[in-house]
């Protein structure tokens, strides 16, 4: 370049001019490089016309259908999106649909009576058909930097408001993963797809939209999302979303406790809790959740008993059972309570105070984790104590406890500590003969104990003097 000095242009120039170009060369090269590491820029969304999809708009609520059109009608784009067509696609029956739209929440709202803007870090509609919630999200846009936005990050990445607008394509680069980015409209039927999600349902794969590491930063729910989804689809988490999962878990400790537990039943309770708890372990996710639980499943009673836990709710979800978080939950603390009642009794607690005295702590640790609702927690403390009143079977007590309103839940309880090998089996069959037999059956059973001696509070300290029963809640 210095020999052009010699065409009369001082070398100064020259140099300056060279400096430019290096420098438009170099921006240039920092925005492709920006442009590449952006979650997926999609250059446009591969269309799959009605023909080569199986979604049948029979299997979409009326609700929804109602939602899309009337949002088409004002002049607005309203597409189906989400685990709704996610679940469609993979011929399910999906249980809600949500719809995205360009209408900005209260333009949206303007269309259907009696709806309402919810949420702070999305702000979404909840638009009433019928009996029906159908969830309306305005289409959300990129925050590129240094842009005037209303997102907003803490020192974590995490984004804490999220209400940047934007168009189809910046809302699917803003969804988690690629098989949650599939959007359905019913004009022409087809679906748009711009993160290659179409792909990865037939690859059976769940893939991160963007960098990995990044998106789990902003919300380090998504790595609970990744394995929940997982599970529950019987999907691989792709190479490069599984990656990050074991280094950044210990983020989970910045999620609210309320909305960690809100996830854990979603991961537990859905039908495939089981499944999701090993996946939850192999990414080391399992002790940022339950971190009593975690550190008591060395012992294989403990690990056993967590694994008959879920299993069980898994199968009663199958069988369209009744399920409760408080006996889950009770299961899941339990290594934890017993340990540390153990340890209490060693020490010369007498075992019914032990228990309440670790329950109490136990309780208080890992609501620092997850919440536990009062609703659940005081029921899960009565399956506890329960455990030490269904040994004592004397006189008309058997009877008694069996009208408790957390005696089939205890019962149940008591046969899974049984099963996994905590305690020696034969009361949970004790228990079982009382419920069947009948009123004659049931004398004989309890003067049985009476004879063999069973039946009365055993172990030190037990003999403080009558208590009072409680009174039967
Ligand atoms: P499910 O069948 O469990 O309802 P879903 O995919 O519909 O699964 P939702 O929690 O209902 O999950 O969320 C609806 C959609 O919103 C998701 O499919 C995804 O596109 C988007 N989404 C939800 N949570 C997040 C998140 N934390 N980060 C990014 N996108 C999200
Ligand atoms: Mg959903």
């Amino acid at each position: 370049m210095v020999e052009s000095a010699s065409n009369g242009i001082p070398p100064r120039h020259i140099a300056l001019a060279a400096v430019k170009t290096d420098s438009r060369m170099l921006n240039s090269l920092i925005s492709t490089i920006k442009r590449w590491r952006k979650p997926s820029e999609p250059s446009g969304p591969r269309i799959v016309p009605r023909g080569d999809h199986n979604i049948s708009r029979k299997e979409i609520s009326r609700a929804a259908l109602t939602v899309m059109k009337r949002l088409q009608d004002a002049g607005f784009e309203a597409y189906i999106v989400g685990g709704g067509v996610r679940d469609l696609m993979l011929g399910g029956h999906p249980k809600d649909f949500d719809v995205a739209t360009d209408a900005t929440p209260e333009q949206a709202k303007e269309l259907f009576r009696g709806a309402r803007i919810v949420g702070r870090r999305f702000r979404i509609l909840h638009a009433r058909i019928g009996r029906e919630i159908i969830e309306v999200t305005t289409f959300r846009g990129h925050h590129s930097e240094g842009e005037e936005h209303e997102a907003q990050q803490s020192e974590h990445g995490m984004l804490l408001r999220d209400n940047v607008y934007g168009d189809l394509a910046s809302d699917a680069a803003r969804r988690d993963f690629t098989v949650n980015a599939l959007y359905y409209t019913t004009k022409g039927f087809e679906v748009h797809d711009y993160t290659g999600g179409v792909h990865d349902i037939r690859e059976r794969l769940i893939r991160m939209i963007g960098d990995p590491a990044t998106r789990y930063k902003e919300d380090p729910v998504r790595m609970l999302r990744a394995v929940r989804f997982a599970a529950k689809l019987d999907f691989e988490i792709e190479e490069h979303t599984a990656t990050p999962l074991k280094e950044l878990a210990p983020l989970l400790r910045n999620i609210a406790p309320a909305r960690l537990f809100d996830e854990v039943l979603k991961l537990l309770m859905a039908g495939h809790g089981e499944r999701t708890f090993e996946l939850l372990r192999q990414y080391r996710l399992w002790e940022h959740l339950f971190p009593g639980n975690a550190a008591a499943l060395k012992d294989p009673a403990a690990l056993e008993l967590t694994r008959l836990a879920l299993r069980n709710t898994d199968q009663r979800i199958r069988e369209d059972r009744r399920v409760t978080p408080a006996f889950l939950y009770g299961a899941l603390l339990w290594p934890a309570v017993r340990n540390e009642q153990q340890h209490l009794q060693d020490h010369g607690t007498p075992p019914v105070p032990a228990l309440a005295q670790a329950a109490q702590k136990v309780v208080s640790a890992q609501l620092t984790h997850t919440a536990i609702p009062k609703r659940f927690s005081i029921p899960m403390r009565e399956i506890w104590d329960l455990q030490l009143r269904l040994p004592q079977r004397n006189g008309n007590r058997a009877q008694r406890l069996s009208e408790h309103p957390r005696f089939r839940a205890a019962y149940d309880f008591l046969l899974l500590r049984e099963q996994c090998g905590e305690i020696e089996p034969g009361l949970g069959q004790w228990w079982t003969d009382f419920q069947e037999a009948d009123e004659e059956g049931r004398a004989q059973l309890v003067s049985k104990v009476q004879r063999s001696g069973g039946g009365r509070r055993r172990g030190r300290g037990s003999r403080g003097g009558r208590r009072r029963r409680p009174k039967a809640e």
